[in-house]
């Protein structure tokens, strides 16, 4: 509280991301990073970056970004919008198309930024329960929303929601905005971009965070018919004329140039989750169908604070979210080989410990 603060700013609770430790040799699985490096031709791209390319200003447009976005995905570069990572492209979403009369409908358990947006851009809003079995429940958002947004697969459970039940989402709401947040839909599900042609109130959200290993260089996208993209300018026009520099734009430009490599990532990634699934299973662990590069899982004899403590103890960062229906949950990223051996073996101590307990 601070009496030099606006009332607003005095009501936040704000995001809290997951641990970004200084000390090096912890098992980092709790932000969902990739475990690999980016494209080689991201480093080249950067270093080929010279004086007069940071003297200047970068493109406002990121227009070289959206052409390769646009090419990759069947549209045009005005379908594109590009953002300092997916979190300040949804940010605009929110302010920008999800701010209506009627509430914004999302899932009780989602991104928990959501609600955060909702609370800075003073939008209404109301949680839907998901189905007992984590799935969304399509028929239980009203015909009649000041918007939906759905991450897809969903965070933090991991659980992917067909394109069919995306497309009746769609036509049965015709009036608002339905935003797909696609952060990790290249682990195993289908985009719903292919929708686009078909729906002009649909709008899909993706990030460069993830699967192309670059959360460190803050790239989002969104994609969606030329009238919501324009909303989208709009507000970002209005906010910061520049928000990627000239290495993120570069350096993703690159990224994206190397299809061969990022799809060898996820396909790396989804092998290191089928692996870590079957030997969670073993030792007991309920693991929700993850289509994401993370598992949500619970152990049915050991509370969820209790291993991940055990596992802190041990230098392994996972996340735990102390929130109704999934405290007795931990969301792991998938980490290469050797941390999900590590994961897993400390996680046998774990669970051996409190069986003596
Ligand atoms: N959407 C979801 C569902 C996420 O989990 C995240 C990562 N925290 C983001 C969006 C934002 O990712 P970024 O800003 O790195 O693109």
């Amino acid at each position: 509280m601070s009496r030099y603060w606006s009332e607003l700013v005095n009501r936040l609770t704000p995001y809290v991301p997951g641990e970004q430790p200084r000390q090096e040799k912890l098992v980092k699985l709790n932000t969902n990073e990739s475990p690999y490096p980016p494209t080689p031709a991201v480093l080249q791209a950067i270093a080929a970056v010279d004086g007069d390319d940071l003297r200047l200003y970068p493109d406002p447009e990121s227009g070289a970004l959206k052409e390769a976005f646009a090419s990759r995905n069947k549209l045009q570069a005005d379908q594109v919008f590009i953002g300092n990572g997916s979190d300040e492209v949804l940010a605009h979403c929110f302010q920008g198309l999800l701010k209506h009369d009627l509430p914004l409908y999302f899932p009780d358990v989602s991104y928990s930024f959501y609600p955060v947006w909702c609370d800075l851009y003073q939008i209404d809003y109301r949680q839907v329960p998901l189905s007992s079995d984590f799935t969304v429940d399509i028929a239980a958002y009203p015909e009649q929303n000041g918007g939906i947004i759905i991450p897809n697969p969903n965070a933090p459970t991991g659980v992917l929601l067909e394109l069919d039940a995306i497309g009746e989402l769609l036509h049965r709401s015709p009036d608002s905005v339905v935003v797909i947040d696609e952060a990790y839909i290249d682990f195993g599900g289908e985009s719903a971009v292919r929708l686009i042609p078909e729906y002009d109130n649909l709008l899909v959200v993706q990030t460069l965070s993830k699967s192309r290993a670059l959360a460190g260089l803050r790239v989002g996208a969104a994609m969606g018919c030329v009238q919501l993209i324009e909303g989208l300018q709009r507000v970002k026009n209005s906010f910061n004329s520049y928000p990627l520099d000239v290495l993120a734009q570069r350096a993703a430009l690159a990224s994206l140039q190397d299809e061969a490599y990022f799809l060898d990532c996820c396909r790396r990634v989804m092998a290191s989750r089928e692996q870590l699934c079957a030997a969670l299973q073993e030792l007991g662990f309920e693991v929700l169908p993850s289509s994401a590069n993370f598992v949500f899982a619970r152990h049915p004899q050991c509370a969820a604070q209790q291993l991940f403590a055990a596992l802190r103890q041990r230098g392994i960062l996972v996340r735990h979210f102390n929130k109704p229906r999934i405290s007795e949950y931990l969301r792991i990223s998938i980490g290469d080989e050797q941390a999900c051996a590590v994961l897993v073996s400390a996680l046998r101590e774990a669970l051996a410990d409190a069986s003596r307990a």
